[in-house]
């Protein structure tokens, strides 16, 4: 099987199919979306889903403020007859230390002349917005109201359904193997089954990227990163809003259905491909959550489960073209934030690869910061 291509997009995650569908509905034509395994197996259909605005910097407030309002509106746009389980029920983010107290405020101070409705709250107010909280420690908190969390499968299922009608080739259970360049342009990838020959490749592999890049002699600074999450029974609805504390690298938030979904990070994961669950984590994530909420200590968990982060030096994602590769562009290194803005990041790459004005400034996140040791730095994150 030999193919031509216009544009061939590398990873059936949501960025890859956000971009496949935001290139076709600009009428980029002959778009092939080339994904090793099922769509949503990778990062997207392992992730927490949670969506919020509450960031440090500018850039990543508006990338998710935009992002936020095209959630409101995605069945709407991609013609889905299903839903994608948007629920806006907020996020309040926890602050146990005086220097969390002190960038907390600078975080609403850029949220607010954004025009997002963030606001501080003491630890009485937090303990209204989520009664089961326990307070003890807590300094006080942030509360953002159209915060929320939608279903990643569905997400990428509404995307991918509408990239379809609009005329995109999806191959999944097809691996790319390698890269082809020639003279500085790219001309396509090797797959495990066959060529496909393009003048325009998307890379959207996650961590796996890295590896892919290397097959033209690209160094990517990026790494895996392993990431546990687990579910719950489903119980009666206690709990509208996610609870985050960066303190304890902690999330929790209770789904539509009444699961309760929730995960914290390792600082000391090695840097290296994991997908095993570990009892630590079991027992570390029990310890924790049922601290900061007590009444989940009566919960039954059903499964826990692992993904990648794919961690950069900066902790923020790759956009755009590499130079000296004509043709190759990058939307990977999402560190942990990647679902969240993924609509607004497949808007801003169909029309960077389309030569257009992006609707928002990107070159912050290109390739070369490394290199310059202008890294981009983001102090809400875990
Ligand atoms: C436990 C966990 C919790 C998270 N929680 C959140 C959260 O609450 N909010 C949030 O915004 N983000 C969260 N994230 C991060 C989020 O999941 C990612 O940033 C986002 O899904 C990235 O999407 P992607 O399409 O770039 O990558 P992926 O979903 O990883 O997609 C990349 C795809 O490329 C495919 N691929 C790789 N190599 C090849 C190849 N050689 N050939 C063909 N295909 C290939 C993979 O199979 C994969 O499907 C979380 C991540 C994890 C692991």
């Amino acid at each position: 099987m030999n193919k031509t291509a216009d544009i061939v997009i590398i990873g059936g995650g949501v960025i890859g199919c956000s971009i496949a569908y935001n290139l076709a509905k600009k009428g980029a034509k002959n778009i092939i979306l080339i994904e090793r395994k099922y769509l949503t197996s990778g990062a997207t259909g392992r992730c927490g889903a949670g969506v919020r605005m509450q960031f440090g910097t500018e850039t990543n407030c508006l990338l998710a403020k935009k992002s936020i309002e095209m959630f409101e509106q995605l069945e709407e746009e991609l013609g889905y007859d299903d839903s994608i389980e948007f629920k806006q029920g907020g996020y309040l983010l926890l602050a146990y230390t005086e220097k969390m107290v002190e960038q907390f405020h600078k975080n609403l101070g850029v949220q607010h002349k954004l025009g997002i409705p963030s606001r501080w709250v003491t630890p009485a107010e937090a303990k209204e917005i989520v009664p089961h909280l326990n307070t003890q420690g807590l300094l006080g908190a942030t509360f953002c109201g159209k915060d929320g969390h939608c279903n990643p499968f569905k997400t990428t299922d509404a995307y991918v359904k509408a990239a379809r009608r609009l005329g995109v080739e999806i191959m999944t259970y097809t691996e790319v193997t390698k890269l082809l360049a020639k003279d500085g342009k790219i001309t396509g990838v090797e797959t495990n089954k066959g060529v496909i020959e393009s003048p325009v490749v998307v890379c959207c592999a996650g961590a796996y990227s890295r590896d892919l890049a290397a097959t033209i002699g690209i160094e990517l600074p990026l790494h895996p990163e392993r990431h546990q999450i687990l579910v719950t029974e489903p119980v009666e609805m206690i709990q509208e809003p996610m609870v985050m504390s960066f303190y304890h690298g902690l999330y929790c938030q209770q789904v539509p259905h009444g699961s309760f979904v929730m995960g914290i990070g390792d600082p000391n994961e090695p840097k290296e491909f994991n997908y095993n669950s570990s009892w630590q984590f079991l027992h570390e994530m029990a310890a924790k959550v049922t601290f900061l909420l007590p009444p989940l200590a009566n919960l039954r968990v059903v499964r826990q489960w692992a993904g990648q982060y794919d961690m950069t030096p900066d902790r923020q994602q790759i956009l755009g073209s590499v130079p000296g590769t004509e043709g190759f562009y990058l939307a990977a290194g999402f560190s942990g934030h990647g679902f969240m803005i993924s609509p607004m990041t497949g808007k801003l790459m169909a029309e960077y690869i389309l030569g257009e004005e992006t609707s928002l400034p990107i070159d912050m996140f290109d390739f070369t910061r490394f290199a310059r040791g202008q890294l981009f730095v983001e102090p809400s994150v875990v």
